[in-house]
């Protein structure tokens, strides 16, 4: 059988896909170049060029009927944030050899667990989430997040981390404990 017209596989596309507002030039009319699946499916990105400047920009699409709460301590609740989890991660990592895009998939990680958990998650849950999937990455860092998400106060309570981590510390994250600890000891009992 014999195909007709010009269409390239993925060009029908563009007659289901709406277009976006080009952040380049503000038209309001885009071709779509490429489609994929991302996030094991649960995504889908799409490739868009401008057609009044021909420039190219990227849309992902999520399903969003759907939200995941996240109930903090004082019983408000709020969506969850992916961005907030990168930011409070990110921190625990300053000066550690962590590329960003392993807090990216961190927050993928934490996220999925917390949906797992879901659709109503405490923030006490969505921070141990960070500190376990912190550990894969960095011990020092995550020493660091427990310390500022537990509260910690005494001095036990960074032993009693260390006491986790004992078993594949490395001697570098060791180190930098001792040193996290004394730079704590002047607010802790003896
Ligand atoms: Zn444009």
């Amino acid at each position: 059988m014999r195909r007709t017209g010009g269409w390239p596989r993925r060009a029908p596309d563009r007659r289901y896909v709406q277009s976006v507002r080009c952040p380049w030039c503000g038209a309001t009319e885009d071709r779509v170049v490429d489609s994929r699946e991302v996030e094991q499916g649960g995504a889908i990105r799409r490739r868009r060029e401008c057609i009044s400047c021909t420039r190219r920009f990227t849309t992902v699409e999520r399903v969003s009927q759907a939200v995941l709460w996240v109930v903090k301590r004082s019983a408000r609740r709020e969506p969850f944030d992916r961005q907030k989890v990168i930011a409070g991660a990110r921190a625990a990592c300053k000066n550690r050899p962590v590329e960003p895009e392993q807090l990216e998939a961190l927050a993928a990680t934490v996220e999925q667990t917390a949906w797992s958990l879901g659709p109503e998650v405490r923030s006490e849950e969505v921070g141990h989430a960070v500190l376990e999937a912190l550990r894969e990455i960095d011990d020092v860092a995550a020493v660091r997040f427990a310390s500022v998400y537990k509260g910690f106060e005494q001095v036990d309570d960074f032993a009693r981390e260390l006491g986790l981590l004992n078993k594949d510390a490395t001697p570098q994250a060791a180190r930098e404990l001792r040193r996290e600890e004394r730079g704590t000891s002047g607010t802790a009992t003896p």
